[in-house]
């Protein structure tokens, strides 16, 4: 069997001239393709504003920044993550306070939230872990009661719901990747939603320096001087990525499907396997199935994740907790044992390939090494 990819992306020939089109015009920076793509985004996630960014990082560093999050601020998230999430608090200015997860699902459990907050509490960034939306309703009335702002990390979550409510609809920012692994993808890239017009404008102003005209302006419009109210960083998205994104986003329920009927394969082979967990999607969920992992037991994982490659399986661990990383322990004076479900799930879960054009196939054979490598651990 030749490799299975742990990730391709599906960008189509259709996507390809629409790039040759940009690179082929004068204009390559933020300009005609950002906006399109930015107004579809919008329009898919069933909000008002989509500003368009270089990362998933950037954009919960603009959305820190821009809802008034700074130094001697707290900003409770979870330790299952990228560490990308909680850099960007720290970037802010302001200090992460991890909250431990679910066990059913690897979100962060919102139950555990109260006795987190304090007095520097500003916001909480919740994480939809492998596309799963966490318990936004209860965590949005947690923020209403303590005055917080809500930044939801969606760089999982795209086409994800839960009980009717889509990402970012009950906070004040969403922010999504299109980072080359992600659901749609530019290589690099980011956006942020709001359905508050003056947080978009303030947005778009960051993504650039703090300036109050884009490159657009000028080149469409005769010169016109232009001031710097605040200041910013360097984030904003070009016509290069934007253009590769505007006909995922119109496939992107497409996409969707193809790898739900997958993910219902693996589901259905794996099931009821002695030595596999997979976590579970809630009722009520639309679960953006972005990432398809599974549970072994600890002590046998890595093993089983070099087996894997070995026979020509590409893998991935998301995560190990991010307060377990070597900066975060010296920094904050993690130790092991303080977030225990969250640090389960890190000695335990392996990601297997999950993508559109991922064969049924290629989803048996991986069942059947991951099963045949755990019947040979065991022995
Ligand atoms: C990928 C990812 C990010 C960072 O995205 P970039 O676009 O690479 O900055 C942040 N959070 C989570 C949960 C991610 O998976």
């Amino acid at each position: 069997m030749k490799k299975i990819e742990f990730f391709r992306h599906s960008i189509d020939e259709r996507d390809i001239e629409r790039l040759g089109n940009v690179l082929r015009s004068i204009f390559l920076t933020t300009g005609a393709e950002v906006e399109e793509f930015e107004k579809l985004f919008a329009r898919y996630l069933g909000t008002s504003h989509a500003v368009g960014v270089t990362s998933c990082t950037a954009a919960l560093h603009l959305s820190l920044i821009a809802l008034g999050v700074g130094p001697g601020d707290e900003v409770i998230t979870t330790p299952m993550s990228f560490c990308a999430t909680s850099n960007a608090i720290i970037h802010a200015g302001a200090e992460p306070v991890f909250v431990d997860v679910e066990e059913e699902t690897g979100n962060i459990n919102a139950e555990l939230i109260e006795q987190a907050i304090t007095r520097k509490t500003k916001a909480i960034i919740p994480v939809h872990l492998y596309g799963q939306m966490c318990d936004m309703k209860r965590i949005h009335e947690i923020a209403r009661q303590y005055n917080l702002r809500i930044i939801e990390d969606a760089a999982h979550a795209i086409e994800s719901e839960r009980d009717g409510i889509r990402v970012g609809q009950l906070a004040d920012t969403a922010c999504f990747s299109f980072y080359a692994t992600k659901n749609i993808t530019s290589g690099e890239g980011g956006a942020i939603t709001t359905s508050e017009g003056s947080l978009a404008e303030q947005l778009r102003m960051l993504r650039l320096h703090g300036i109050d005209r884009g490159a657009a302006d000028r080149y469409t419009r005769k010169y016109q001087h232009w001031d710097m109210p605040l200041l910013g960083w360097k984030y904003n998205m070009d016509n290069i990525q934007a253009a590769l994104l505007i006909g995922q986003i119109e496939r992107i329920e497409e996409l969707w499907n193809k790898r739900d009927h997958l993910w219902q394969l693996y589901e259905q082979e794996l099931g009821g396997i002695k030595g596999i967990r997979i976590l579970t999607t809630l009722p009520g969920v639309k679960h953006a199935r972005h990432l398809f992992t599974v549970l072994v037991p600890a002590g046998r994982r890595d093993r089983i994740l070099w087996r894997l490659q070995e026979r020509n399986i590409g893998v991935a661990v998301n995560y190990r907790p991010i307060h377990l990383l070597k900066y975060y322990r010296e920094s904050f004076g993690y130790r092991e044992g303080v977030f225990p479900v969250a640090e389960e799930i890190g000695r335990r879960t392996i990601s297997l390939p999950l993508y559109p054009s991922l064969r049924e196939e290629e989803v048996l054979y991986i069942v059947r090494v991951l099963k045949e490598e755990l019947g040979a651990t065991t022995g």
